[in-house]
């Protein structure tokens, strides 16, 4: 089959044909139908210090998509050929106490599907039964595609109840514009995204954001009074891993702020303690989606109404990776869809 694949230590991907995965005991193979391109795909793409420490080569790529059941292997009970299917990409090991209590988003021994396993930026992929999220209503495949990431986006959105609340998110990433719509849906009274890219801004706009604020020209404290706001930001979420954005987020909290932090520094960040002491501020580390509430969330979402769909901006055959990868990597884009049935696209952009 075709795969994209890192054959070696070292920057760059090749789509390269390997040898199909097969189903085994509690396994199921799907035919890859799209996949989403995620940070953590640039990353294993350029070879940073995180990824020589993290991935072992030879690898295929990949971990957000949609595809089509085309075989289960024996003792698979309730996942059958023809459901169309997304994966939870974290794997983890029913063993450990917060398996065995249920919390399976927080296992001990988690490992990643196209990090530390064989992914699916290829036409065939194979998983565990247990981690088959079976779609059971009608739905767009380039959403289908990127539940991944929309699962981060609600897991964040929804840690804390938004229902009147004001809230801001900094980073308007993909997950930060999903969140902001997610957020809306779920009745916030007003949701405030902060960035510094004009494109990323203008997408957050279209996503639903009641404003869009670019923090390279303007202050979060200068939109507050025209949203009528007096005593700062009920719910945070933070999304861009950057130690200002955190320390901006706590400094504009109003009293038992809860903020939950998605993004992922790469090095300490310092913050005002006594800020969230004083103003008994919670804030709570989100990884990943809850296994499977969080599924059945977006599930849900979708079917009463709520529309990601602005959020997936380009879209590419799979050889014509490199060129998908490229626009991932420009900024200038919000999800990048690559379609593993069709070779080229007429056009990347939509
Ligand atoms: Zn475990």
């Amino acid at each position: 089959m075709r795969a994209l694949v890192k054959t070696a230590a070292g920057p760059g991907l090749e789509l390269a044909d390997v040898t199909a995965p097969q189903a085994g005991t509690g396994q199921v193979l799907i035919r890859v139908l799209r996949t989403g391109i995620c940070g953590t795909d640039l990353h294993i793409d350029s070879w940073d210090d995180w990824a020589a420490r993290t991935v072992r080569a030879p690898l295929v790529l990949g971990h957000e998509f949609v595809g089509e059941v085309v075989e289960t292997g024996p003792g698979v009970q309730d996942v059958k050929a023809g459901d169309l299917v997304s994966g939870e990409g974290h794997l983890v090991c029913g063993k450990c106490r917060n398996c065995m209590a249920g919390r399976r988003h927080l296992c001990i021994r988690t490992i990643g599907l196209g990090v530390h396993t064989d992914g699916a930026f290829a036409e065939y992929v194979v998983l565990p039964e247990s981690n088959v999220w079976v779609h059971r209503h009608p739905i767009d495949l380039d959403v289908a595609a990127i539940f991944d990431p929309f699962g981060n986006a609600v897991h964040t959105a929804l840690s804390f109840p938004v229902l009147g609340e004001d809230v801001l998110i900094t980073g308007a990433g993909p997950i930060g514009m999903m969140a902001a719509a997610v957020a809306g849906h779920a009745g916030a009274r007003s949701v405030v995204i902060t960035d510094v890219s004009p494109y990323r801004l203008d997408l957050a706009r279209k996503m639903g954001a009641t404003l869009a604020v670019d923090v390279s020209q303007g202050a979060i404290a200068d939109v507050m009074p025209g949203l009528r706001m007096s005593e700062g930001f009920d719910v945070g979420m933070e999304m861009s891993g950057r130690a200002d954005a955190l320390q901006d987020m706590i400094a504009h909290m109003s009293p038992g702020g809860r903020i939950a932090i998605l993004g992922l520094p790469t090095g300490e960040v310092a913050l005002d303690m006594a800020a969230i002491v004083t103003r008994m501020l919670t804030l709570r580390g989100i990884y990943g989606r809850e296994m499977y509430e969080t599924w059945y969330a977006m599930s849900v979402l979708l079917q009463n109404g709520l529309d990601i769909s602005p959020v997936i901006t380009h879209r590419f055959g799979y050889e014509q990776h490199a060129e998908a990868f490229a626009a991932a990597r420009s900024g200038r884009c919000g999800k990048v869809v690559i379609d593993w049935t069709r070779p080229t696209l007429a056009a990347g952009a939509s």
